[in-house]
């Protein structure tokens, strides 16, 4: 597989952590993140070596922490379109507004890259059982890698979660259970339970491989821009995986040399109005985002009213000169309906935030109208 992955370390402390058992948090309660011999890397691949390669994330595999290929468990997920802007940008008077069509992911999300890589990651050290908390996306997608894996899948929701995302898990023969309350009820439930039966915990950033999964958007958006990143790119923003895989992946892209020029892409973290800790605590300029009372939004996958990598959501905006924003039920609803009409892609309501937020941006000029913008549609419309 010629994986360059040794070992893991804690995002905040440093603790270095061995990788051949499965792990989640640090002592120090931080995500660990998974560590390449970089330089290993840039002396074996060139960066033209990797358009030859198979049409998945799979091809970024000396990034990837998998040591032997038997191990991957994958659907095609990556590799998906850039699409340009024909009508929206323009009418911002945006010369070079593209979208990053993450809806054509098995099971309609970027969750599955994520899954795919913690799935295939679980399987290679011996899991047979894993479980997480989710109001969306990722249990399907978990439960559709798990199923393929033939590992068992318990998935815990909230018990107003939409049936279309329950009927999915179900439909790829996970246990699905429902719990009153918030994500953080569901998650409260698992772990109780999880902890008694040895299930392994897949959460959002508190299982170290769903990250390295979500770094491969930037790795795609590097080869679709000829190794120069865009300036700005905009991400839906609940639990963080995207934006701090993103961030992630620049620093990796730097030392292997990859890029044409130094400049970084600044990072947009876009929440929903009414469930916004991240983006209250950029305005506040506080280094972690407390807990959001009484979360309210029908952008499931931006519904997280406390993210364990608050943190590092805040340093990959704040590193990279971006801003976090947030876009209301409305404002979605209604650049939802433009990004069907107009543009023939039909999202759901977090990228629709995503596009709503961009409106402001122009107008505040906080994003040029000549600048190479990047939204990711983390999600497809038929589910919302
Ligand atoms: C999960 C999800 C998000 C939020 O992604 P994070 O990486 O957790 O911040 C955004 N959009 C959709 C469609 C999602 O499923
Ligand atoms: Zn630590």
């Amino acid at each position: 597989m010629q994986s360059y992955f040794h070992n893991l370390a804690c995002s905040r402390c440093k603790s270095a952590y061995p990788a051949d058992i499965p792990q989640n948090l640090c002592a120090c309660s931080s995500p660990l993140f998974a560590q390449y011999d970089l330089k290993e890397v840039s002396r074996v691949v060139s960066r033209e070596d990797l358009g030859y390669r198979v049409h998945s994330l799979w091809r970024f595999k000396e990034l990837l922490p998998l040591l032997d290929a038997k191990n991957v468990v994958t659907l095609f997920e990556g590799f998906t379109p850039l699409i340009p802007s024909l009508r929206i940008g323009a009418a911002l008077g945006m010369t070079a507004l593209q979208f990053k069509d993450e809806t054509l992911n098995p099971t309609g999300s970027f969750k599955s890259r994520g899954l795919s890589v913690a799935v295939s990651k679980a399987k290679e050290l011996g899991v047979q059982e894993i479980s997480l908390p989710t109001a969306g996306n990722a249990g399907g997608a978990a439960a559709a890698y798990a199923a393929r894996a033939g590992l068992k899948c318990h998935v815990f929701m909230p018990e107003d979660t939409p049936s279309v995302f329950v009927e999915e898990c179900r439909a790829y023969g996970a246990d699905v259970r429902m719990v009153p309350g918030f994500i953080t009820d569901a998650a409260r439930a698992m772990q109780a339970e999880g902890a008694e039966k040895g299930w392994f915990d897949v959460s959002t950033l508190k299982e170290p491989y769903r990250v390295e999964g979500k770094k491969t958007i930037l790795f795609e958006l590097a080869q679709q821009f000829s190794w120069n990143l865009p300036d700005a790119i905009l991400f839906p923003t609940g639990g963080g995986t995207g934006i701090v895989g993103a961030w992630k992946a620049c620093s990796e892209l730097r030392e292997l040399g990859w890029l044409n020029r130094h400049k970084m892409p600044r990072l947009y973290a876009v929440q929903a109005e009414g469930c916004a800790p991240i983006a209250r605590a950029f305005q506040q300029n506080l280094e972690i985002a407390p807990e959001w009372d009484d979360p309210r939004t029908a952008a499931w996958g931006l519904r997280v009213p406390k993210a364990i990598a608050d943190f590092l959501v805040l340093k990959a905006v704040r590193e990279s000169q971006g801003i976090a924003v947030d876009a209301s039920d409305d404002q979605m609803r209604v650049s939802q309906k433009e990004m069907a009409e107009q543009e023939g892609l039909f999202v759901g309501l977090e990228a629709a935030a995503a596009v709503a937020a961009l409106k402001q941006l122009i107008v505040n000029q906080k994003i040029g109208k000549q600048e190479n913008v990047v939204i990711v549609l983390t999600g497809s419309g038929l589910k919302s």
